[in-house]
């Protein structure tokens, strides 16, 4: 067992580490049982058209209340892949953005759904994609997957083939926080990608004059024949100057962030009236 060392450098340190241990098997222990505890929720962001400020899609983001307390995504998403949980919540989180998707009034609205390379890689992947969409009756192109540059560092056989499974059944791919990975080129030409999600990092760059990554990205873009969407757009000035160059979708917090169902839906109707 721990024993609180006397005061000095190395005991401060170990009772630190031994906190943070501690809080992180707690935090295990709690996801384990977080799906049928029923304390994970789907909160979606509206993604909207740069040209009118119009609704083209949402993107679902996974919530987790736990001990009357909201645990971020950036740290619980991490530790369900370090567990294997995430596949459990990762294909929870899919049924119901699939589910809502389906109800939503307008039949045009596509949602966008975050995916663990963990998921990609599963045999079960494209079975549990299959049922949610039938189960839903979602058409399948209004579902987007979001996988992140990470995943070219892992076994491209199996992601080549599983997003080929993906795209014979309509379902659009995105490729999200592009720019922070390391994807080369010919990887991006070979996966066949349908959008391109750039980075908040570089948007908050190009109003101090820092746009050329941008600019090189909606170029690339462009000849792949993938709509790209600028993400983390918290001013009026960022959304005009990713307007004018051609970026197609904006998403941040000027438009919304991220709403319950409902929310959404009051979001909707106060904007289209
Ligand atoms: P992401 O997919 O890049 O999602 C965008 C994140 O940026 C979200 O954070 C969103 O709330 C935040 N955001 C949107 N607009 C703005 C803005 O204008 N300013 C700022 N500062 N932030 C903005 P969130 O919801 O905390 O999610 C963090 C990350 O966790 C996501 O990044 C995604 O990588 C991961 N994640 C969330 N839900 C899921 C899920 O269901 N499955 C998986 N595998 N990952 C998920
Ligand atoms: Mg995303
Ligand atoms: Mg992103
Ligand atoms: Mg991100």
């Amino acid at each position: 067992q721990h024993k609180r060392v006397t005061p000095g450098v190395v005991g401060v340190f170990s009772s630190l580490l031994y906190d943070k241990l501690n809080e992180e098997q707690r935090l295990r222990d709690g996801l384990r049982q977080a799906i049928q505890r029923q304390q994970f929720h789907v909160v979606y962001q509206p993604i909207v058209n740069a040209n009118d400020s119009s609704l083209w899609a949402v993107e679902a983001l996974a919530r987790w209340q736990f001990n009357d307390q909201w645990i971020s995504p950036a740290l619980f998403i991490p530790l369900a892949e370090k567990t294997g949980i995430i596949h459990d919540i990762g294909n929870w989180v899919l049924h119901r953005a699939c589910i809502d998707t389906a109800q939503w009034p307008d039949d045009t609205l596509a949602v966008s759904v975050n995916v663990s390379v963990l998921q990609m890689l599963s045999d079960s992947f494209i079975r549990q994609v299959d049922q949610a969409i039938n189960s839903s009756g979602l058409a399948p192109h209004r579902l987007h997957l979001e996988v992140t540059e990470s995943i070219f560092a892992d076994d491209m056989a199996i992601l080549t083939d599983r997003i080929a499974a993906l795209k014979a059944r309509h379902i659009n791919i995105a490729i999200d926080d592009f720019g922070t990975g390391f994807s080369s080129l010919s990887l991006l030409q070979a996966l066949d990608f349908d959008l391109l999600k750039i980075d908040r990092a570089f948007i908050q760059q190009i109003t101090d004059g820092n746009d050329t990554i941008v600019r090189a990205t909606l170029l690339m873009a462009k000849e792949f024949g993938c709509r790209t969407v600028a993400e983390g757009i918290e001013t009026t000035q960022q959304a005009e100057v990713l307007t004018a160059m051609g970026v197609d979708c904006l998403q941040g917090y000027l438009f919304a962030k991220p709403l319950e169902k409902k929310a959404l839906l009051k979001w909707y109707t106060d904007r289209t009236g």
